[in-house]
């Protein structure tokens, strides 16, 4: 019996009682590594000592101040050490809870910058279809996926989706990698012509898609081209990531390995490495003059924002990445993961595409690998996947996303990124055997 309203009322998931580095263990005693950060999250793995340690001690200081009274050591110490490192342009941060509550400011911002400029008839948001941002009703508004939106679109506000650029599924054969990138990022153009040159106040994109289509990062080219076209047309670039950011696909921002820097930049999952719930979006000086020179005032805020407890984890845990180089190591081990999941995939009959950057990894299922059909939805092969690892001790975040108004199955990896040589083998090894086991059941 559960009082708790799970994600599934058919079931309820093990008792999760221990973490200490990859590992979560149950509370039947049961290990698994934990191979996706659980949704891209857990960076640094489980109990790391130091983040602990400065969660005592914020502790011991003060574990809460509303923002309407007072600002904390820890909030600033965040907001400087993420606008030390952050791409150029951006010069301040706003600190929230998670990454919805960072997509819904970020379009707010958005919209308020253009109030405080007298261009109040920008309101327009173009997105993509294939992307997430959320699941609070504006960040679902913004997000593509048909599935996750469909029983909610009379709540939706209104927004333009153009296509992804998904190379594996959309790139035509006659066309270089250059050429598609250009093709699909004309799609922006096209749609802000549409809907008005001076109508439209923010794209926003994933720079590498993560729950909706596993890892898929835009061919080169492609974010250079959407940045030109937003300045052509004074359209603000909102990059999200959420889940691929802070050093996950090998740079602490993915966008860096897209040349380019967007006006607003939503983080969270690996922020805080699920120590503590938080998210923030980073805006460009422009926009912060817009508001101080403007009404002097953000209209938004949350009872929760810049929490003192969030912000200290969050510190100690960008210090362990940074003085333990982890994101150079990510960077380093890309291509020795890779290698390992083409040794045992490459050649099965129903992996289609495998991709990503750093230890942001997706893995692509298809019925027909040269068709590239996906498999009938109702097989539910992402769930089956899921537990199956389980039952072989690995936590992986398959999922079925929609690739043109079907759905689609793929699995991502997304690792601690303290994962050695030996654990990617690990992870490999029961992955490859889970993945054979479900495609037997199946016949
Ligand atoms: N944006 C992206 C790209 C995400 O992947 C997610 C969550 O998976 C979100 C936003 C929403 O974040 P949260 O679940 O913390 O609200």
């Amino acid at each position: 019996m559960t009082f708790l309203l799970h994600r599934s009322t058919e079931n309820t998931p093990p008792v999760a009682v221990k973490g200490e580095g990859i590992y979560l263990y149950d509370s039947k005693g049961k290990q698994y590594i934990d191979a996706c950060g659980g949704a891209a999250v857990s960076c640094l793995g489980h109990g790391h000592p130091e983040v602990l340690e400065a969660l005592h001690r914020q502790l011991d200081k003060v574990a809460y101040a509303h923002t309407g009274f007072f600002t904390s050591e820890a909030a600033e110490e965040l907001a400087e050490t993420l606008i030390d490192d952050a791409p150029q342009g951006l010069s301040h941060v706003y600190l929230v809870s998670g990454g919805s509550e960072a997509v819904e400011a970020a379009l707010k911002m958005a919209r308020q910058y253009f109030i405080e400029r007298s261009e109040p008839q920008r309101r327009h948001i173009i997105t993509r279809r294939q992307s997430y941002h959320g699941n609070t009703l504006g960040a679902l508004s913004a997000g593509g996926n048909e599935w996750r939106r469909a029983q909610f679109a009379p709540l939706l506000i209104q927004t333009h989706h153009i296509s992804p650029c998904y190379a594996y599924r959309f790139q035509n054969s006659t066309e270089s990698a250059e050429e598609y990138a250009y093709r699909a990022a004309q799609e922006l153009e096209t749609k802000i012509l549409e809907l008005g040159r001076d109508q439209v106040m923010a794209f926003i994109a994933e720079p590498v898609v993560g729950a909706t289509s596993g890892a898929v990062a835009a061919e080169k080219g492609y974010f250079k081209r959407i940045r030109e076209i937003c300045d052509q047309y004074g359209v603000l670039l909102i990059l999200d990531e959420v889940m691929c950011g802070m050093g996950r696909t090998g740079t602490l921002y993915a966008c860096e390995q897209d040349g380019v820097v967007p006006d607003l930049l939503t983080i969270a999952k690996g922020l805080g490495g699920g120590y503590q719930p938080i998210g923030a979006v980073l805006l460009s000086k422009e926009l912060y003059d817009a508001f101080a020179n403007g009404s002097g005032f953000f209209q938004h805020g949350h009872t929760y924002m810049a929490h003192p407890m969030a912000a200290a984890a969050a510190v100690a845990v960008q210090n362990v990445l940074k003085r333990d180089q982890l994101v150079p190591y990510v960077a380093s081990m890309e291509s020795y993961f890779k290698r390992k999941i083409h040794e045992s995939f490459a050649n099965s009959s129903y992996v289609g595409d495998i991709r990503g950057r750093g230890f942001f990894l997706g893995i692509e299922l298809v019925e027909d690998k040269v068709t590239k059909q996906t498999f009938d939805p109702s097989l539910n092969l992402h769930t089956r996947i899921k537990q199956e690892a389980l039952k072989n001790g690995l936590m992986v975040y398959p999922m079925g996303g929609t690739v043109d108004g079907k759905r689609g199955h793929h699995v991502l990896l997304a690792p601690p990124f303290t994962l050695k040589q030996s654990d990617i083998n690990e992870v490999v090894e029961r992955l490859a055997y889970s993945v054979s086991c479900v495609f037997s059941d199946l016949g």
